[in-house]
């Protein structure tokens, strides 16, 4: 902020309006002298609070677009790694203990309640002998976010894949 008189800078947080000549201009304090010094009108106490405050997205998703499209999870995977534990007759904690895991994120896992990122999945396909990452191309993945929408639920693509 400058002077409009002089062009002096004038402090942002407390520029001083100054009457002169009929007009209420910000001013340098040297330049106020001219004038008569006007109050600062008070400060409207709301107008400001929501400013630059957009609502958050916060919509997450598990699924990597453009960056990574070739593979992802796939859409059982808590099914196929309990199958494929439970046939190898471990314990949560068994696998747990193979992958360096605490049981809890085994179980969660299990129950779908967490989706294992890129590094847990490898873990899992290794200790398991599974394959849980699937190609996808980008038309396939969109249809599949779309539809994830619906009523197409974890529990319905296990319902129908165990019949
Ligand atoms: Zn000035």
């Amino acid at each position: 902020m400058e002077c409009e008189i002089c062009g002096k800078p004038v402090p942002e947080n407390n520029p001083i309006r100054a009457k002169i000549e009929g007009s209420v201009m910000v001013v340098c304090k040297e330049c106020s002298k001219l004038g008569t010094v006007q109050k600062a009108p008070p400060k409207p106490k709301y107008v400001k609070q929501n400013k630059g405050k957009k609502p958050a997205n916060t919509r997450k998703r598990n699924y990597s677009r453009n960056d990574e499209p070739s593979e992802e999870l796939i859409e059982d995977f808590s099914f196929e790694v309990r199958k494929a534990r439970e046939a190898k007759d471990w314990s949560r904690e068994d696998l747990g203990r193979k992958i360096n895991e605490r049981v809890s994120v085994i179980t969660r896992i299990e129950t779908g309640k967490m989706t294992p990122d890129t590094k847990l999945t490898k873990k899992l396909e290794k200790a398991l002998n599974i394959k849980l990452l699937e190609k996808v191309d980008n038309v396939d993945l969109n249809q599949f976010i779309n539809s994830s929408s619906g009523e197409r639920t974890l529990g319905n693509i296990m319902k129908i894949k165990r019949k």
